[in-house]
């Protein structure tokens, strides 16, 4: 690292934009490389992008800048001129060592080091047979050597994969020796909150594809028999709208009694996660935030709905925006 001369006898200023105010060990670190006069300024406000940093930064009138941001931002505020100081911090697993926690996991402080660029690095992607793509599913007897039976069942996954509070199972069921019902059924810890029968199949591993393409995205799986052609593009997008319905607790019959723009807004957004613009954690958030203001307010189906599609609208706009962020 480069030696810092101050020409006056002023102290060197750190911005030092985190929630977290410097460890113990940092605010040692800046003495040694600035002065023992180093004066930390702590921003601990959100910041949403780049430019915004950049102009607390500058009306601080601090001399460095210290940030813990998404790479993205740290880019453009590299590419604007200003080389921030980033605190490199190193896992560790005795808790005698660690200076603080994140996330479940222990950090201690390293060094400082200062980010004069980002890099991306590129490989070719090479095509993909759309087949290929196709995970093809098996029947139970050439799994395990054992027939489905009757009342048995075959779970798909959860939506969103990974949640652990609310969350919404997506499974097969023989209901008779020729027919597997697909169906949804949702929970918030361990009270169920709402279930929705989607679509029988007569064949077994058309049924376990097309739940396995509901979990995951459109042509993820296949039946070795018939292929795709069991189901199709619009019975998946109908299966999400049955998901998120199930999320939010409303069964079948509570949806048709939803108004027409709560129903349009729900129908929306499922449309928007087939076509893989949204994704179910974002969905998630966003019911969240609208279940949140419809207990505290006691809101209408209409309003709630509102909410969730404001807060769809503003996630899909953040996601637009970070895309277009260039990034050298
Ligand atoms: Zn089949």
């Amino acid at each position: 690292m480069a030696e810092v001369i101050k020409p006056s006898k002023e102290p060197v200023k750190i911005y030092w934009m985190s929630r977290h105010a410097p460890l113990q060990s940092q605010v040692t670190e800046l003495k040694r490389l600035f002065g023992d006069d180093v004066v930390i300024m702590q921003d601990p406000q959100p910041f949403s992008y780049a430019d915004d940093i950049i102009s607390r930064f500058r009306l601080s009138g601090a001399d460095e800048l210290v940030i813990v941001a998404p790479l993205s931002v740290i880019a453009q505020i590299v590419q604007r001129g200003i080389k921030p100081l980033w605190a490199e911090m190193e896992q560790v697993t005795n808790p005698e060592e660690a200076e603080t926690e994140a996330a479940g996991r222990l950090y201690r402080f390293v060094r400082f080091r200062r980010i004069v660029g980002i890099q991306l690095q590129f490989e070719e992607v090479e095509p993909v047979r759309k087949l290929d793509m196709a995970k093809v599913v098996r029947s139970s007897k050439e799994i395990a050597g054992i027939e489905m039976k009757v009342g048995d069942e075959w779970d798909a996954g959860y939506i969103p994969a990974g949640a652990a509070h609310r969350r919404c199972r997506v499974t097969v069921r023989k209901d008779a020796p020729y027919r597997w019902s697909v169906y949804a059924i949702s929970f918030l810890g361990n009270k169920k909150l709402a279930s929705w029968d989607i679509l029988t199949f007569q064949c077994e591993t058309c049924a376990k594809a097309f739940a396995s393409c509901v979990v995951s995205k459109d042509k993820n799986a296949e039946c070795p028999i018939h292929k795709q052609d069991g189901f199709s593009d619009s019975d998946t997008y109908t299966a999400r709208v049955a998901v998120l319905c199930c999320l939010f607790g409303l069964s079948q019959a509570d949806f048709v009694s939803l108004p027409p723009d709560a129903i349009w807004m729900l129908l929306s957004a499922a449309h928007r996660i087939s076509d893989s613009r949204l994704t179910w954690q974002h969905v998630m958030k966003a019911i969240k935030v609208a279940e949140q203001l419809r207990s505290k307010y006691s809101l209408s189906w209409e309003v709630t709905m509102i909410k969730f599609y404001y807060k769809v609208e503003q996630v899909l706009l953040q996601s637009q925006i970070n895309r277009r962020l260039p990034v050298t």
